[in-house]
């Protein structure tokens, strides 16, 4: 029999292995990953420091021990390069290997800001394990580090390292920390609660340039200042993997194009995780990719489930001053912000007052039963 192919064993790809399990027990299934295929907890990789966790004691199980469990076959160190949907195979380091089904889970790249000087590639980007190993093997020592990007990763990671003892120096062009997510009031709430932990904000700032400086770093900000660190870290956003989806002629948005049920525009291809757009929707984040999952796994079983997305706020991991968010989606209105800062209840209604998305910071985030029976969902 011809398996279901995976490619990616992140919370993805894993997720609808376990759950294509609970309904199919028989069919081969081999996933596929250019890493090492450890099963880990991604959002483990920004609080690490402050629960005391060194980078392998975030490996939940290894590959073989999920290959044995999910009675699966699960190939490491593996890249796939190539999609034909027409003969249905995939190229694996350079051989073909056939699929009855294929499921996208291959996650998501960071993005990188341009940036000048001789120490670009000296610049981390933390969007898996194996770059956490590498990221805190450099921050061995370090006593200071400058992070580009003011959203929701690097929030947490500056909180993280504040907690370590570690000086943190956080560069972002906008006016107040995740201000794409958050309005004004609530950011500045989560603005000074880092700054009370020692970070320094340089925000309606940029970074031109990372140039070597002994066994450091000097960089410099457009906006004429210069800061010394020990390490860099840049954390300004993600693109989707689409490059093997759109070299295969699938259609492909923000992310892979798929359907309720998690369909491709190849009917034999689905896709789900931080590759996926669903109805349009590209949401990176560990919810929505797990209720994907649970569809999808009954779906490749044989049972034609769509995914039902339901309020899915998103927790900030930022101690300093907890934030749950769920932001509106498109629909027009306005925010509404009662409360005293840290504290703050920030509601998003529409022209009619529903409530279509809200923020809620530091002791408010105790009210989050409330407000996810009140919002509506995200696909009903
Ligand atoms: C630091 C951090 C903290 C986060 N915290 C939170 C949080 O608190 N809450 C939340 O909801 N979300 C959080 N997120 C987001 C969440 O972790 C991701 O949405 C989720 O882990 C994505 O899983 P994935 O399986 O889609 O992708 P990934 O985990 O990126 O997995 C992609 C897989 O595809 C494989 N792959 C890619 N290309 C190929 C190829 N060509 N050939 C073979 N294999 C390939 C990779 O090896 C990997 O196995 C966080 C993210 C980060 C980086």
């Amino acid at each position: 029999m011809q398996p279901i192919v995976v490619i990616g064993t992140g919370l993805a790809g894993y997720g609808v292995a376990r759950e294509f399990r609970k309904h199919d027990r028989h069919t081969p299934l081999i996933l596929i990953t250019r890493d090492d295929g450890a099963s880990y907890y991604k959002p483990d990789l920004s609080e690490a420091l402050t629960k005391g966790n060194a980078p392998e004691d975030l490996v939940k199980k290894p590959a073989a021990r999920m290959a044995e469990e999910l009675d699966i076959e699960v190939r490491a160190d593996s890249e796939v390069s190539d999609i034909d949907t027409g003969a249905r195979t995939v190229t694996v380091n350079g051989e073909a290997l056939a699929y009855t089904k294929l499921v996208l889970a291959n996650g998501a790249s960071q993005l990188s800001v341009p940036l000048g000087g001789d120490a670009v590639a000296d610049v981390h980007h933390v969007n898996s394990l194996a770059d956490y190993r590498v990221f805190r093997r450099d921050l061995n020592g370090a006593r200071r580090v400058l992070i580009i990007g003011a959203g929701l990763i690097g929030c947490e990671f500056a909180n993280d390292l504040a907690n370590a003892g570690i000086a943190v120096d956080s560069v972002d062009p906008v006016d107040w920390p995740l201000q794409r997510l958050l309005p004004e009031e609530a950011g500045r709430a989560l603005q000074s609660a880092l700054a009370e932990q020692g970070v320094q904000w340089h925000l309606g700032d940029t970074v031109s340039s990372v140039e070597r400086d002994g066994d450091g770093f000097r960089v410099s900000l457009s906006g004429g200042g210069e800061v010394s660190v020990d390490l860099v870290l840049s954390a300004v956003g993600l693109r989707p993997n689409t490059a093997l989806a759109e070299a295969a002629g699938l259609r492909t948005a923000t992310g892979v194009s798929v359907d309720r049920h998690l369909r491709s525009s190849d009917p034999q291809v689905y896709a789900l995780g931080d590759v996926a757009e669903v109805e349009g929707q590209f949401l990176p984040f560990v919810m929505p990719l797990m209720n994907a999952a649970r569809a999808l796994g009954r779906t490749l079983a044989g049972e034609d489930t769509p995914v039902r997305y339901p309020v899915m706020p998103v927790t900030v991991k930022t101690p300093a001053c907890p934030v749950i968010v769920y932001p509106p989606r498109g629909a027009a209105g306005q925010w509404q912000v009662a409360g005293e800062a840290p504290s703050l209840e920030a509601r998003y209604v529409d022209a009619a007052g529903n409530l279509i998305g809200y923020a809620l910071t530091g002791e408010a985030t105790g009210k989050r039963g409330q407000y996810m029976r009140e919002a509506p969902p995200v696909l009903g």
